[in-house]
């Protein structure tokens, strides 16, 4: 007998349908004689709604309502999942994230989890009960509100429930059958990763690879939850995340990822003098604006330009931010561009081998797409690109990096 978590993503839960072949999933599991807690997103389609809706009423709305709107989603599914597993003789009790409670700090739209009490779940599951769990909420006990774990965020829930109950498994049930080389949909010849080390995960996640939240892969990591990605469609093994010694065949470039959601931002002729980036990134941060990609050049006749990238949700927010403290900054003009894509390509044998960025440039280069800015950390390499070239550029650097299945 094993406690499982099984997490559930929106496509997964799109619809009456799908919701009764997630309960006939978890009807299995039982009936094999597991402990199980399900963690289930909203309806896919519903939080970007949400989000919307927020939006076009405000771009600068305040963030505790955001979290009022957009945890809603989930509540509906909890429900719904519950009653479609009692219709096929399981007991199962949705949970919203106050109930559990998931405590979390006080940032909302991306709040942290501080901690979960698992005991009142485990004693449900040891009765035999299934706590579906609403993904993606907590609650700040401070103000007594609910918050929200950012976008993905239910894969959080579930890695965090998972250590918190001390399960044996995290299942993330998702609409593809496991982690890939790079995006299934936009490269038909990614490759099928039996596994995974956190640390390529983590990092591919944390530049876009959307199949895992990066947090959940950080909490992961460090908590030593089994992860596993896997079809809700159909029964074939899916993808482990493991431990770096876990894996045998080490390719230099393991993996691509990309992400739509930055935005660049360029001050055109700020004064080339200490303290300046320290103003700049210091009033983006006080607003809760986290910067990402950043370049300066050397100054000529004592200015300089500055760039870089920020979420795109946070652009309206960055914009209002730093035009308001332009008399302090000094800086001649903002230019914000939302059109561009970060590309990364991932790998642990980064670390002993060189030329993996020449290999980049070169690939871009021969299909004519120009890199505006570029970053580079220990086992990843990122450039920014024009949005309009993203397939291009993602196809031709798993081409380059030897990365296509055999045709
Ligand atoms: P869910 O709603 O189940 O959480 P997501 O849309 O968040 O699903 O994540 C699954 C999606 O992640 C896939 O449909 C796929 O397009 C995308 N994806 C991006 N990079 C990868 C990758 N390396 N491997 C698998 N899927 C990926
Ligand atoms: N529903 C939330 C979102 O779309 C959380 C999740 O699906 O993981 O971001
Ligand atoms: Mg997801």
């Amino acid at each position: 007998m094993a406690r499982i978590v099984m997490k559930f993503g929106g496509t997964s839960v799109a619809d009456l349908d799908r919701i009764r072949n997630v309960a006939a999933r978890v009807k299995r599991e039982v009936e094999a004689g597991h402990q199980v807690a399900v963690v289930v997103s909203a309806m896919s389609g519903v939080t970007n709604q949400l989000v919307k809706w927020c939006q076009d009423l405000s771009a600068l709305h305040d963030a505790r309502e955001y979290d009022t709107v957009v945890a809603t989603g989930e509540q509906v599914t909890t429900g719904l999942t519950a009653i479609a597993l009692q219709a096929i003789g399981v007991d199962a009790r949705s949970w919203q994230g106050w109930q559990v409670p998931i405590i979390t700090d006080q940032a909302h739209g991306k709040a942290r989890v501080d901690r979960i009490d698992g005991a009142a779940l485990i004693e449900r599951m040891e009765q035999g009960q299934v706590p579906v769990v609403a993904g993606f909420q907590g609650i700040d006990p401070k103000r007594n509100r609910i918050t929200t774990l950012g976008r993905g965020g239910s894969d959080l829930s579930a890695v965090a429930i998972a250590a918190a109950v001390k399960a044996d498994r995290c299942d993330i049930y998702t609409d593809v059958d496991g982690i890939y080389t790079t995006d299934p949909r936009i490269v038909p010849r990614a490759r099928k990763l039996e596994r995974i080390s956190y640390e390529e995960m983590l990092e591919l996640a944390s530049v876009g690879a959307k199949v895992l939240q990066t947090r959940s892969v950080e909490l992961a990591m460090k908590q030593r939850v089994r992860v596993q990605v896997l079809s809700s469609f159909e029964d074939k093994p899916g993808s482990l995340v493991v431990d770096e010694d876990e894996i045998v065949e080490q390719p230099v470039v393991s993996g691509i990822a990309y992400s739509r959601d930055d935005a660049k931002i360029t001050l055109r002729r700020v004064p080339d003098r200490p303290g300046v980036a320290a103003a700049v990134f210091g009033a983006l941060a006080k607003a809760n604006v986290n910067v990402d990609m950043i370049v300066q050049n050397i100054g000529a006749d004592g200015s300089t330009d500055m760039t870089f990238t920020i979420g795109k949700v946070d652009l309206a927010r960055a914009q209002d931010v730093l035009e308001k403290a332009r008399g302090e900054l000094g800086y001649e003009a903002l230019l914000a561009d939302p059109d561009v894509t970060k590309i990364s390509v991932v790998g642990i044998g980064m670390r002993s081998h060189a030329g993996v960025a020449t290999t980049m440039f070169k690939a871009l280069s021969e299909k004519g797409i120009n890199i505006q800015v570029i970053s580079t950390s220990e086992i990843k390499v990122s450039v920014l690109v024009s949005a309009d070239y993203t397939e291009l550029a993602v196809r031709a650097l798993h081409t380059a990096y030897g990365l296509d299945a055999p045709a």
